[in-house]
């Protein structure tokens, strides 16, 4: 018996871009494409490295049919921030749109995230953004741990006990 992740196929896009996607056309180019046995599935979108001291991506999935007839009503758009947790990957429900692909009409409705969570497909949204991010090497890249999350012994500046925080923190400090 063949599991989801077994038809899943994911095509790696284009590269992210800063700009907007409603007047950039580069930066509305999908970063990847979702195929369900050969069929198209879904476009995602994602920025990669999320800023901060700890490894995670978001990720802007838009699923549903992909037909030459098909509109955007028959899609709708999932975002996820994906961390790491010891040895897997968790995909986390966000609100798409607060993603900044909210503005392409293309994809569809965008769920909140309470939506998501009652959405009949959320099991096939997140296992589709968990094989995303064990198949796109920019993803694999953004969830690898961080050199600077090796906590470093820092002394307070007014003595007592030495704390250990992530070196990324004392750099925000200065
Ligand atoms: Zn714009």
């Amino acid at each position: 018996m063949s599991t989801l992740e077994d038809e899943l196929t994911i095509e790696v896009g284009g590269e992210p871009q800063g700009g907007c996607p409603c007047c950039d056309p580069f930066a509305a180019a999908p970063q990847g494409y979702v195929l369900r046995n050969g069929e198209p599935l879904a476009v995602y979108y994602s920025d990669g490295r999320i800023p901060g001291p700890l490894s995670a991506a978001e990720v802007t999935i838009s699923m549903g049919r992909w037909h030459e007839t098909s509109t955007a009503a028959d899609r709708r758009t999932a975002s996820f921030r994906l961390t790491r947790a010891g040895n897997k990957t968790v995909a986390t429900g966000l609100n798409a749109n607060d993603s900044r692909w909210a503005v392409l009409a293309t994809l569809g409705p965008m769920l909140t995230r309470a939506e998501l969570a009652a959405d009949p497909k959320v099991e096939v949204f997140r296992r589709v953004a968990l094989a995303i991010a064990a198949r796109d090497p920019r993803i694999i890249e953004a969830l690898q741990p961080r050199d600077n999350e090796t906590a470093r012994l820092t002394p307070r500046k007014t003595g007592g006990p030495f704390t250990a925080r992530p070196a990324s923190l004392q750099d925000t400090a200065k």
